[in-house]
């Protein structure tokens, strides 16, 4: 048995989930004649209370393509310093769209309205145009914190104050959404555009949903294509999608559940210098300065247990679907053998 804790994005589909892709009637999406893509894309749109959505092979792309519409070259993108946006997207904000980011240190991966209006610049021909507010909910490299509704809801004023769009990378947005009293419609009204990803900690195979107005959207449709991301008979991985919306929401419960109890024993190990709070499906801690990193994750492979670095001594696991109570055991067994 292997047990792979690298990423949520994992899993591999189930019977059910397989079943609905084999079944699933398909069409050329860039003909906008995708039955399936056009169910899922009605379906999510109608969750958030947004007026439409767009399906892209990745969650790279859908925030790629919120950043290219909603900022002109030159201008600048606020995000905290461990956002996805920058750190993992392949410089994608100067490649893609001509701007840069301006990094602000949040707290646990979480930006405030306050920090917001200090760095907004002001209207001067030598300084940069502040175009775009981008949070992560939850945050990935920050450990899975979420904002809370009045947060967001904070950052939302602060951008309609200063006439700046607001995009949500929400690539585990159902993780946070599950651990809060905030709803889908509670989130859609507050952002401009929101991105979600169904190949995460909901099980599906590929993809991502990129959500806005319409006339945003018909932008998005268009900038797609551009990025090579106009899909055919998409439909098969819609299905996917479908699928995953309607049957495992509620259980990423169970992912935070083992979470909570890996990090528990994590915590007891006498190698181990620090855990971050565990807040979701994320489990990041630091090894001892004895202890190499490299080592300890071969330590591991030995065991048939993968995992990720990240960064100095700072080792990543995340729970997902194909992660049972059975190699939870496991894993606390070959933690305590170490
Ligand atoms: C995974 C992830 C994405 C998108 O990644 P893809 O691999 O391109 O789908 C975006 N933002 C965050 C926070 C993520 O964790």
């Amino acid at each position: 048995m292997i047990i792979d804790l690298r990423s949520d994005t994992v899993t591999k589909p189930t019977k059910g989930m397989r079943d609905a892709m084999f079944n699933a009637e398909v069409g050329d999406d860039v003909f906008g004649e995708e039955p399936t893509v056009n169910a899922l894309e009605e379906k999510i749109a109608k969750l958030f209370g947004k007026e439409a959505a767009l399906f892209c092979p990745s969650g790279t792309m859908t925030n790629q393509i919120a950043i290219k519409i909603h900022t002109q070259p030159g201008d600048e993108v606020l995000c905290d310093a461990t956002a996805h946006i920058y750190n993992y997207e392949g410089g994608g904000i100067s490649l893609n769209s001509g701007a840069q980011a301006k990094l602000l240190q949040g707290e646990r991966g979480q930006i405030s309205a306050q920090q917001v209006a200090e760095n907004i610049n002001p209207n001067f021909d030598w300084l940069t145009r502040t175009s775009l507010v981008c949070i992560e909910n939850t945050a990935n490299k920050a450990g899975g914190s979420y904002y809370s509704f009045k947060q967001m809801q904070e950052l939302a004023i602060e951008c309609k104050k200063n006439k700046l769009n607001y995009h949500l990378d929400g690539a585990r947005i159902f993780n946070a959404i599950i651990e809060n009293d905030y709803t889908p419609l509670d989130i859609g009204k507050l952002f401009d555009s929101i991105s979600v990803c169904l190949s995460k900690g909901l099980g599906a195979p590929v993809g991502s949903l990129l959500l806005g107005d319409r006339e945003f959207i018909r932008k998005a449709r268009r900038v797609r294509k551009v990025f090579g991301g106009g899909m055919r008979q998409a439909g098969y991985l819609a299905a996917a999608g479908i699928y995953a919306l309607d049957n495992n929401l509620i259980r990423l419960k169970e992912d935070h559940k083992r979470a909570k109890q890996l990090s528990t024993v994590i915590n007891g190990l006498d190698y181990i210098d620090t855990v971050l709070p565990v807040d979701t499906n994320i489990i990041i801690f630091n090894l001892k300065e004895n202890v190499k990193p490299d080592q300890f994750l071969q330590q591991l492979a030995s065991n048939n247990l993968k995992a990720t670095s990240f960064g100095k001594q700072a080792i990543r696991f995340v729970t997902h679907l194909d992660f049972t109570d059975e190699m939870l055991e496991k894993v606390e067994r070959i933690l305590k053998s170490i």
